[in-house]
């Protein structure tokens, strides 16, 4: 007679809790980058904070989100680290001085 049986050994598999946590871990990221765009033209307005310019439905691609504090990562929902900038606008931000080099080593690996 067995008093206590062993049981079965538990054989870690990556569980359906798992892997759905991954992909909404994922998933979550995707969403917070592509959304403080929106987010941000939302508060901020389709207009560039430099120039001036406005953009409709057809020119918002050219609209870009600038991080005022280079971090990509500080995406405050009250869109403080944000600033609306026509490509023109934010290509001038980005070549001048300590903050250019930071931000285009920080948004592009390689220098042009
Ligand atoms: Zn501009
Ligand atoms: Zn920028």
């Amino acid at each position: 007679m067995a008093g206590r049986s062993r049981g079965p050994r538990t054989v870690k598999l990556p569980s359906a809790a798992e892997a759905d946590a991954l992909l909404r871990r994922m998933r979550g990221e995707v969403e917070n980058n592509s959304n403080y765009r929106t987010k941000s033209l939302k508060i901020h307005g389709p207009v560039c904070a430099r120039c001036g310019r406005q953009f409709d439905a057809a020119s918002i691609n050219q609209l870009t989100v600038h991080h005022r504090d280079g971090n990509h990562h500080n995406n405050p929902p009250d869109g403080s680290n944000w600033e609306n900038l026509c490509n023109h606008c934010h290509d001038d931000e980005h070549s001048r001085g300590l903050l250019g080099d930071y931000l285009e080593s920080a948004e592009k690996p390689h220098t042009r």
